[in-house]
């Protein structure tokens, strides 16, 4: 006897737009389909006409290619099937299993436990008796949710159905129809829910909850799937990073699918997309980058390919989106893009004259330097011994030096930022720093590290 294949299925509902748990629970079944070697369907539950548009299907349809989900066999629309819904139901009508009453058709609940191992949950069990009859079919014989996705998973040779753990008690209405129809059911694996870090069901309060928002804020797909893969599913070991989207098939496992809510903490997103980002090769990511870019005119002809592609290269350590990595490079080549941030005014106010003075020292030194002799070892020779000679720290030669070229203190290290920035360009920063006057508004009473 063969092992029939693993068949799952995601089943949207095109509501307009692709919510990060629907992806997850998308995530999962593609996973455990890659991983045994199954087929991953994808069913458009598309029976509310009203909101099932061609563009919302097409936004789901996005969000999976985007997060590399590739979908096995026709997408099948829910819709289509109706006529097959509706002789199915007067079939459990012909043999007893359900009955008329003001024009609809309504399921007979049978007595008795309705029990099921779930992959997740393990046993639940319901009695049969405290399940109300329900309707199949509206008096204007259009078929329900719960009857229809029974219909269709027995159509589609679903073998395991896995899904949001809002639908438990959905579940066993579904295993009565399996059994009136005369079927095995599926193996359930009900997921957990996402919540968000307040510990409340995710929803906009907590944020952007569409997959689309994430894209549009910066985060690469790799690690927006690494990042759903986590939300109830627990590697087991140390490892969280899976930038192999193969190393993640290979590791996932039912077993291994946690029953407590999943918490969506943003700042791990953020991590992980870190991650995923210092890892992509420069030329991926200059393209990725390069429209907003060529939007603030810092084109690869007004800066020179090289220079854009070093720039997005040293900026990739320490972009947690790609926003943030074009933001990072834009603001080595213009200038009008500074805005100090705390920690600059905070390490300004400490010691203003200092400040000052570190600066003029650093300008006087950079502005003897030739040209070819502006690299990122030439600097770090001059820097170093221009703290030699004034008995300064590296710290206060250096920090002044990232404050006045980028209005942060968080950067590359100095050499490697003045090159970029250039000769011309980082003398004239510097300048202007030096009549910089620090905002102490938002820092005063902050206690002192
Ligand atoms: N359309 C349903 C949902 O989005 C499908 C549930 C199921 O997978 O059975 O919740």
């Amino acid at each position: 006897m063969t092992t029939p294949t693993v068949r799952v299925r995601f089943a949207p509902s095109p509501t307009g737009y692709l919510h990060v748990g629907g992806a997850r629970t998308a995530l999962f079944n593609w996973l455990y389909a890659r991983k045994l070697g199954g087929a991953f369907l994808l069913r458009i539950e598309d029976t509310d006409r009203a909101r099932s548009s061609e563009e919302n299907v097409q936004v789901i349809l996005d969000g999976l290619a985007w997060l590399g989900l590739d979908v096995d066999e026709e997408i099948v629309f829910q819709g289509a099937g109706i006529a097959r819904h509706q002789a199915l139901a007067d079939r459990l009508l012909a043999e007893g299993k359900a009955y008329e009453e003001d024009g609809a058709i309504r399921f007979r609940m049978p007595e008795g436990e309705i029990a099921w191992n779930d992959a997740v949950y393990q046993r639940i069990s319901f009695q049969g008796g405290d399940i109300k009859d329900w309707v199949i079919l509206r008096s204007d014989r259009t078929p329900t949710y719960n009857f229809t996705v029974v219909a269709d998973d027995i159509e589609m040779r679903i073998t395991h159905v896995m899904r949001g753990d809002d639908h438990i008690s959905n579940t066993p209405k579904q295993i009565a129809v399996y059994r009136a129809l005369g079927h095995e059911p599926p193996v359930f694996a009900h997921v957990p829910m996402i919540h968000g870090p307040d510990g409340k069901k995710l929803s906009k309060r907590h944020g952007a909850t569409a997959v689309g928002d994430y894209r549009v804020k910066g985060i690469l797909p790799g690690a927006m799937r690494n990042f759903l893969a986590l939300l109830g599913w627990n590697p087991g070991d140390e490892q969280e990073l899976f930038v192999d989207a193969r190393d993640l098939v290979e590791a996932f496992s039912l077993e291994r699918v946690q029953k407590k809510s999943a918490i969506f903490d943003l700042t791990k997103l953020e991590w992980l997309n870190g991650q995923y980002i210092s890892r992509t090769p420069p030329e991926e990511l200059y393209a990725l980058v390069k429209t907003d870019l060529d939007d603030r005119g810092l084109t690869a002809a007004a800066v020179g390919r090289d220079r854009l592609r070093r720039a997005v290269a040293v900026q990739s350590e320490r972009a947690r989106t790609t926003l943030e990595l074009a933001e990072r490079v834009a603001i080595r080549f213009d200038a009008s893009l500074i805005r100090r941030d705390a920690k600059a005014d905070k390490l300004m106010a400490k010691d203003p004259e200092g400040f000052r003075t570190a600066l003029r020292a650093v300008a006087e030194r950079l502005s003897t330097i030739a040209e070819p002799d502006w690299t990122p070892e030439g600097l770090e020779t001059e820097l170093r011994g221009l703290a030699e000679a004034r008995s300064l720290s590296l710290g206060a030669v250096f920090q002044p030096i990232r404050v006045a070229l980028t209005g942060q203190t968080v950067s590359e290290p100095a050499n490697v930022l003045l090159e970029l920035v250039g000769k011309d360009e980082s003398l004239r920063r510097i300048r202007s720093a030096l009549v910089w006057e620090p905002d102490v508004s938002g820092i005063r009473g902050e206690p002192t590290e």
